[in-house]
């Protein structure tokens, strides 16, 4: 997702006290910027943000972090929760590449990568959120009993990181290639704007979980 440029976005997330600047210093220590320590679950690509403020309202006994690398995308979402009182969400603006400098080892307990950008050519297969390059970042930031949970409507992409979870070592503890009509997988999921999106124009939703 890339907006035209806001000229103001920057300046807004620099003051906004739902951006947290200078990230790397929170590194071990994110449940003190939360009223409570509890589990953390980050969105990595949050666009303007949905998924975690419903998630967030539904869920106050968890701490959620978001990570946006634009900041024209970030902004709408800082918009949006001026409007609303979530005291367990933050947001980053930063390329999630440098994420294993941010949190800890074993900080994290869940990772939400919803409707990541593609990259279909082959030689940019390692900025794709589910490529082997990013879940070794995973594996040091995650729990122990951490998981992904993944979802999208490109085929191509799932039958990817299916590949590379794999090839990684970890373990597909569930997935759906039609997540709509799975009432299993269904229940309690939350809507994103690109899965509603998607979903409108009849694409089915495939989702995965996966663990160590
Ligand atoms: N998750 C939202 C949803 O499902 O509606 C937005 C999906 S949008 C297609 C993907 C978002 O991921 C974009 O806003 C993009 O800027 C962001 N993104 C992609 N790669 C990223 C990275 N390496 N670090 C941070 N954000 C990234």
């Amino acid at each position: 997702m890339r907006l035209r440029n806001i000229p103001c976005a920057d300046e807004a997330i620099r003051n906004s006290a739902f951006c947290i600047g200078e990230p790397q210093e929170h590194q071990g220590h994110w449940q003190d910027l939360f009223p409570a320590s509890q589990p953390l679950h980050i969105e990595i690509g949050m666009g303007k943000g949905r998924f975690l403020m419903d998630s967030a309202v539904l869920n106050p006994g968890i701490s959620y972090i978001g990570i946006e690398r634009y900041s024209s995308v970030l902004y709408r979402a800082i918009q949006k929760m001026e409007q609303l009182s979530v005291p367990n969400l933050r947001f980053l603006c930063m390329d999630a590449s440098d994420i294993d400098s941010v949190f800890a080892t074993g900080e994290v307990e869940r990772i939400y990568l919803n409707f990541s950008d593609p990259w279909p050519k082959d030689r940019h297969a390692g900025r794709r959120l589910t490529s082997r390059q990013f879940l070794a970042r995973y594996d040091r930031i995650l729990a122990g009993n951490g998981c992904i949970e993944f979802k999208t409507d490109n085929q191509n992409l799932f039958m990817f990181s299916m590949e590379e979870l794999n090839e990684c070592g970890w373990k597909i503890r569930a997935f759906t290639r039609d997540l709509h009509h799975d009432p299993a997988m269904n229940e309690g999921n939350i809507m994103t704007e690109y899965e509603e999106k998607f979903s409108s124009m009849g694409n089915p939703i495939c989702k995965l979980i996966a663990e160590r």
